[in-house]
């Protein structure tokens, strides 16, 4: 059974002060559904977070890491350090990282393996540009982002893979891909995985939606039933937008 996943990723945002602030802004909110919590605070703030966060259930994890396990890679952290720590999840692929700082498919199926090899579950981020969409190339782009980081997983390895699908042009913009695009992208995911992995597999697999969700549009996108919860930017920010989120399932 797949699971039901809302996970905040809090960007560059945040000092030390701020992440205490929210973290207890946080706690004070209650939890209607069954969907499972995550914060991803700066590297600076893991581990105040994952303190303040232990007597609770939001999972704190990680916004990116390197694929080495030391060495010299300055201002880089590895999955070893994170998992030191009690980092179990990392966010893998982010459209900021593949657009800002050249992470490309080659690259991310580095970190997949990494994460995998330290025992950290990875969110793994994609999708597709506004000029891929409008000429109808936004499958195609999808399914080899997909295909060339994860497809030289065995099928066990996906017990630890999320699929996180947020079409570029949807995020931060406050343009949302339709509930009807999201089902259509999700569904087809599912069954890129299913192609290559079989169905109880693909079944398996959580497929969270990015890009601009929100209080008010949370509920019709997490209805659609490929769509098994949200990476959330700025709607993450503010503790009662956030569990609006959260508790639209
Ligand atoms: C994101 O950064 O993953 C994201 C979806 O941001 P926003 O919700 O602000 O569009």
């Amino acid at each position: 059974m797949r699971k039901n996943i809302v996970a905040g990723n809090w960007k560059m945002n945040n000092e030390l002060s701020q992440t205490e602030t929210l973290i207890s802004d946080l706690k004070k909110q209650t939890k209607t559904s069954n969907a499972e919590v995550m914060i991803a605070p700066t590297f600076t703030n893991l581990w105040h977070a994952l303190e303040a966060t232990r007597d609770h259930d939001i999972e704190v994890i990680a916004q990116n890491m390197h694929f080495a396990d030391s060495g010299a890679y300055t201002g880089e952290v590895s999955a070893a350090m994170l998992k030191s720590i009690g980092v179990q999840t990392v966010i893998l692929g982010h459209s900021e990282r593949r657009a800002y700082f050249n992470e490309t498919d080659e690259l991310l199926a580095k970190k997949v393996d990494a994460a995998l090899k330290n025992g950290i579950r990875s969110i793994f981020c994609f999708g597709e540009e506004l000029a891929d969409r409008k000429s109808n190339k936004h499958e195609h782009v999808v399914e080899s982002q997909i295909k060339n980081a994860l497809f030289h997983l065995d099928a066990n390895a996906f017990q630890n893979i999320i699929l996180a699908y947020e079409p570029v042009w949807a995020i931060g913009t406050g343009e949302t891909a339709s509930p009807e695009q999201a089902q259509d992208m999700h569904a087809f995911i599912r069954k890129t995985l299913a192609d290559k992995y079989g169905h109880d597999l693909a079944e398996s697999v959580s497929i969270l939606y990015g890009g601009s969700v929100k209080p008010d549009n949370a509920k019709e996108i997490f209805s659609k039933p490929d769509v098994d919860g949200g990476l959330i930017g700025g709607a993450s920010l503010k503790a009662a937008d956030f569990y609006a989120i959260v508790n639209a399932f």
